[in-house]
């Protein structure tokens, strides 16, 4: 059986595939949408969502811990993770209902059921065939692990971490990337012996180099240990632990050891390679119009080389709607994507890194840092940190990066600075309200534009 003649067929309904779909109805094309599991993918069921419920319960936690730095009388009795869990999965169930409500809004046909690619525009689930006019590739990533080592047990992938209905006393995370770094935050909260290992010599390496020196300090004052520069070997686990080996000859115990070495494409298995699709490493090559070496076949978010990034999947399944469209939309500059890492505290970024802006301009670059000290709201919280800016020669800020708790929130800022090319002197004379946190990115373009005002020098 053949189902012929939508104007977009999707496989995958997460960010990227789900986006595309809306945008795509809006603009009064009709739509297939096939997903084998929840509408929402990885970023609502798995990711972005319970990770930041997670994250705000250990906000609460350390609040309720440190009450009497603010003068008020708290006490942390301990954390009920039945409860936390049961606070997070309402939240996701919320937000899927939302989801379910908007497609059927939008009239998107939604084929229940695993698709196989099996050339030119078509999928075919369970023996049925829908052909579009285009078809969007969309099948997301999953949990990568290293050779040898394998998941199950102790030795556990993000996905577990999030459905975990105990709180562990110990636990190693392999890996000091946006994921593992979340999750040691989270449980360092909640009371849990945490080590970090990374292989590469700072936690969040492609961060800027002053991140992640902040967000260390932090962290250590937090008391999560972390091993950077170090190799993991091999692990080892029974009824009571995992051991883990590294190269340094160090052996740690712990209760659990959370994988979170970063997400491979979800692009095998799906006839994607058998059909023709050109893959690199397994991710699938698109121009940056996001066409596949396959006329009128695109491809948006995880499974597409760049940063792995739920907002990404939005903006690139919004493009290819309005592309067949015929809106001839611009394509998504990849370093115009903010990135923010949710621990406590925040790393926020967008653009590029200083050692980035070097290579691109040149030695003409020029930085300026912000210390949060300075800034009244951040001391009111009692969070420190900073906010530091990258700026080309002569030319405009290429790039912002900040420290702090709350700062996430200010990438909103930071991403209209970056993208709309301002320079500081386009900044400097934006009024931002005090006390907030927004003064510090005011404060540093005021410095930049030559004109500091809370600045020591
Ligand atoms: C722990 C964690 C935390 C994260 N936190 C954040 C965050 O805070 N902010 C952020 O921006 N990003 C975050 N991410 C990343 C974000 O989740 C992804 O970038 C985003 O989900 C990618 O969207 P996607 O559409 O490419 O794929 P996915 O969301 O993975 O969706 C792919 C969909 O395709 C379906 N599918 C796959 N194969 C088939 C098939 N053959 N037939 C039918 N359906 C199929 C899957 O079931 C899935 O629903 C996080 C990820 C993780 C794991």
């Amino acid at each position: 059986m053949t189902d012929a003649g939508a104007d977009l067929v999707i496989l995958g309904g997460g960010s990227g595939g789900y986006a595309a779909a809306f945008r795509a109805a809006e603009l009064g094309l009709s739509v297939t949408l096939i997903e084998k599991d929840k509408l929402g993918g990885t970023c609502l069921h798995r990711g972005c969502i319970p990770t930041k419920a997670l994250l705000h319960a250990a906000e609460v936690a350390d609040s309720a811990r440190d009450g009497e730095q603010f003068g008020v009388k708290t006490v942390l009795e301990g954390i009920d993770i039945a409860g936390v869990n049961k606070y997070k999965d309402q939240i996701i169930a919320r937000l899927y209902k939302g989801l379910q409500g908007l497609a059927a809004a939008h009239k998107v046909n939604l084929v229940e059921g695993t698709g196989t690619y099996v050339g030119g525009t078509t999928v075919e689930v369970d023996g049925r065939r829908h052909t579009g006019k285009n078809l969007l590739l969309a099948t997301g990533s999953y949990s990568r692990t290293l050779p040898g080592l394998e998941l199950g047990g102790r030795i556990i992938a993000s996905e577990d971490a999030l459905s975990l209905d105990y709180i562990p006393e110990k636990v190693v995370v392999l890996g000091g990337g946006v994921i593992g770094v979340e999750f040691a935050s989270v449980w360092a909260s909640f009371g849990v012996d945490v080590t970090i290992v990374e292989a590469l010599p700072r936690l969040v390496p492609n961060e800027d180099e002053f991140a992640s020196k902040q967000l260390e300090r932090a962290f250590r004052r937090r008391k999560i240990a972390f091993k950077t520069g170090v190799k993991f070997t091999g692990a080892k686990q029974d009824d009571k632990g995992v051991s883990v080996s590294l190269e340094s000859g160090e052996t740690i115990d712990a209760d659990l050891l959370l994988v979170a070495v970063g997400r491979g494409p979800n692009t095998a298995g799906h006839g994607y390679e058998e059909a023709g699709v050109k893959l690199e490493r397994g991710f699938v090559l698109t121009d940056d119009r996001l066409r596949t070496n396959i006329p009128n076949v695109y491809a948006v978010g995880d499974i597409v080389p760049g940063l792995q990034l739920a907002h990404r999947g939005f903006a690139q399944g919004i493009f290819v709607a309005e592309e067949i469209a015929g809106l001839s939309p611009r394509p998504v500059d990849e370093a115009g994507i903010p990135r923010v890492t949710y621990s406590h505290p925040e790393v926020a970024s967008v653009g590029l890194t200083e050692a980035a802006a070097k290579d691109k301009y040149g030695a003409g670059v020029t930085t300026f840092t912000y210390d949060l000290a300075g800034n009244g709201k951040s001391q009111i919280l009692k969070t420190s940190g900073a906010v530091k800016l990258v700026k080309a020669p002569e030319g405009p800020v290429v790039g912002l990066h900040l420290v702090g708790d709350r700062v996430g929130e200010l990438i909103g800022e930071a991403q209209l600075i970056y993208n709309w090319e301002a320079f500081p002197e386009d900044v400097a004379p934006l009024i931002h309200a005090h006390p907030t946190q927004t003064e510090a990115l005011g404060e540093a373009h005021l410095a930049l534009a030559g004109k500091p005002l809370h600045v020591h020098s």
